[in-house]
Formats: structure tokens, C-alpha cells, sequence
């Protein structure tokens, strides 16, 4: 049985074939059926249509496992072929080479249940869970806590990952504990305290372990009218601050703090400042936009640009949040 591209987010069988596309390499794309599972695994599928930028090159293989079975199947076809892993979950905070990735690209987007339990007030997750939705579910059963995540288009596993936050809250501070995925397939629960969490950071940033699930701390038993009124107002505030209108990465830099960046960026004069597709984004200078048609480099040259200008300006060094996947030239010209 073949399986079509469109076919391919769907875990279903297809033809096995053992042909091993070269990155950068113009080979036809295939699918194949990732032994001992449902699920498949795409040749040369392009990451542009798996990040929030809508940009970047193709991944040499690609796949979305829908549970824990597939995943370490996943990992195991990596390891047999010696190839390396790079996890992503919604792809909203990543910022892929237009060359695309060597090796396997692993999505746990497709990783999903969820049970909010009555009894202890604990929201369990599967890793692909949608943050903005479990936002909503919290608040339509009148449960605090998931409020300020509203806005915030991620998966679970990335809000764990990258601490996630936004109106002074943060994932850390609603994080019970995590349940992680090594490379040889052994599963670990970790709780916050092991985590490191600080801002925006976690101890698995730049790990080789996968979320495949998260416990989050809620407060049940508020009025659903309240809560949904509480999360409504975050998300039309964030409408009426950021540019949901085009495709981003939300914030590039983090915060200097005391300043934040969009602060130094606007008084740096960089607001509309384009390369390329690239934008300073009018509404949020933390925030570059892709006006259409942007590549990654001029995403990535536009970063450079934005440091050199504030560094020049303030004697402040920019650290991007953008997680950057793949090779970037080191000349913008
Ligand atoms: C319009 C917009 C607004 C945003 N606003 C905010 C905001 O207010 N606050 C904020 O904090 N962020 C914000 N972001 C950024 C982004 O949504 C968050 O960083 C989010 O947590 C990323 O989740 P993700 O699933 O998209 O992860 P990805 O972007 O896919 O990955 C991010 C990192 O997490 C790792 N990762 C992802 N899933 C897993 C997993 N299951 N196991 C191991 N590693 C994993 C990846 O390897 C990568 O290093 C915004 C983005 C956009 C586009």
C-alpha cells in the first residue's frame, strides 16, 4: 500500500522502503512505515508548513508519532541509522534553516489527551496539547490557573521546555511534575524543582530528552463566567498588543531586564526596519513578522541587524528566545 504526502500527518501504514534521502539533496520524497508501528515517516518534508514563521528548508525525515509506542519507534530508527533527533512541538518559538535539517525531526504535536481530575485540582497532558485550548477547557469548568496562557500558540511540551509565560505567570510556577523520554527509550518523572526552571529557560533546553506528558496544578471550583472573562481579556489584550495578523515566533529577544527589548528596539528606531520579507513589527518591536515571502536568513539577518543596532545604542547584547534549528550563514551582507 503507498500513502499519499496529504496522508502522511496521519500515523497510518504505507510501503516500506529502507532508500535514505542526503540533506540538501534534491531526492524525491518518500514515506515510510516506521517498523512496528502505525505510524509513518515523510523524506524531505518541508518545516515551513510546521513552524509559526511559515519558513525553513525540509527535514531529511520527518514524523508526528500519535503515542508513546511510535515515539520510541521514532528513536529507535534514528539510533539504528545513527542519525541525530531534533524535537519541535507546534514549531512556535523556532526559527529552521532555509537548509532545511539533517537526521530526524521528531513532532509531538500529535501526542495528545488530557484529564483534569476533581479531586486534586491536577490537569494531566499529553506533551502535543495545545496550550490556548487547554486554556479555554480550564476555563469553561471553571478552574483558575491557565488564564495568561491564553495567548501563548504552543504545545505543552514547549511551554514545559521553554517555561512559557506571559502576564507575570509562568509555567514553572504551575508545573507539578513531567514525564520524560530518554534516547534509549527509558521514561523518567521530573518535577519543577529538577527542572532549573528561570526565566524562559530549563534545564531541558538543549537536552536529548522528550516531554511526553505534564501534571499542572489548577484552582477548580471558581465561577466559569469569572475564569472565562479573565482568559477572554488576556487574549484580546494580547490582539490589541501583538501582531496575531502575520506569522512570527512571538518574542525574538528576551528581556534585558530591567529594559525589555521592544522597548530598546523602538527607541533604537527599528520599528519597520525590513530585510527582505522580514519585519520589525509596527505593534511590538519585540516582535519580527513575515510580511510574506521572508526567508529564514532574512529573519536571521534582521536579528543580527537588530543586536548590532541596540549593542551599538545601549551596550546591551540581545539574547534571542527564537530557538534557531539548522545552518545560517554568518554574513548578512
Ligand atoms: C504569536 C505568538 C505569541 C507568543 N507569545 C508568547 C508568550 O507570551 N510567552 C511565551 O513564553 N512564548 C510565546 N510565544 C512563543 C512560543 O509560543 C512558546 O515558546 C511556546 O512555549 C513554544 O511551544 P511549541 O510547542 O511551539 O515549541 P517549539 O517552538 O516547537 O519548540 C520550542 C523548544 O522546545 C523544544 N520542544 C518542544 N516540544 C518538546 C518536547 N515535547 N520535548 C522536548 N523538547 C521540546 C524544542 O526542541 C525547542 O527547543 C509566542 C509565539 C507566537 C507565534
Amino acid at each position: 500500500m503507498t500513502i499519499s504526502q496529504a496522508d502522511a500527518n496521519v500515523c497510518t501504514v504505507s510501503t516500506l522502503t529502507t532508500e535514505k534521502p542526503e540533506i540538501g539533496n534534491a531526492v524525491e520524497s518518500s514515506v515510510i512505515y516506521l517498523p512496528g508501528t502505525d505510524c509513518v515517516i515523510k523524506s524531505q518534508a518541508s518545516l515551513s508548513a510546521y513552524t509559526s514563521y511559515r519558513v525553513g528548508g525540509a527535514a531529511q525525515w520527518y514524523t508526528a508519532p500519535r503515542n508513546l509506542t511510535a515515539l520510541q519507534a521514532g528513536l529507535k530508527y534514528a539510533k539504528e541509522r545513527d542519525i541525530p533527533v531534533t524535537v519541535v512541538g507546534a514549531g512556535s518559538n523556532l526559527l529552521v534553516s532555509d537548509r532545511g535539517l539533517p537526521g530526524l525531526v521528531i513532532a509531538t504535536r500529535h501526542l495528545r489527551y488530557s484529564y483534569f481530575d476533581p479531586e486534586t485540582g491536577q490537569l494531566t497532558v499529553a506533551a502535543g496539547e495545545s496550550i490556548p485550548s487547554l486554556a479555554w477547557q480550564a476555563a469553561d469548568l471553571g478552574w483558575e490557573g491557565l488564564e495568561w496562557a491564553v495567548g501563548i500558540p504552543g504545545t505543552v511540551g514547549g511551554a514545559v521546555v521553554m517555561n512559557a509565560g506571559a502576564h507575570s505567570s509562568c509555567t514553572a510556577e504551575m508545573l507539578v511534575s513531567a514525564q520524560v523520554l530518554s534516547p534509549d527509550g527509558t521514561l523518567e518523572t521530573v518535577t519543577a524543582a529538577d527542572l532549573n526552571y528561570s526565566y524562559r529557560t530549563s534545564k531541558l533546553q538543549g537536552s536529548d530528552r522528550i516531554v511526553t506528558q505534564a501534571t499542572f496544578q489548577l484552582r477548580p471550583g471558581a465561577d466559569p463566567a469569572k475564569v472565562f472573562a479573565a482568559t477572554k481579556q488576556h487574549k484580546q489584550h494580547r490582539l490589541s498588543t501583538q501582531p496575531y495578523n502575520f506569522p512570527s515566533c512571538g518574542s525574538v529577544f528576551r528581556n534585558p531586564k530591567p529594559h525589555s527589548a521592544g522597548w530598546l528596539i523602538e527607541q533604537t528606531g527599528l520599528k519597520g526596519f525590513q530585510i527582505g520579507g522580514a519585519q520589525v513589527a509596527q505593534l511590538h518591536a519585540n516582535f519580527i513578522v513575515n510580511r510574506g515571502g521572508a526567508k529564514a536568513s532574512d529573519i536571521f539577518c534582521l536579528i543580527r541587524h537588530i543586536q548590532h543596532q541596540v549593542q551599538d545604542r545601549w551596550s546591551i547584547l540581545l539574547e534571542p528566545e527564537v530557538k534557531m534549528l539548522g545552518e545560517f550563514q554568518a554574513a548578512c551582507g
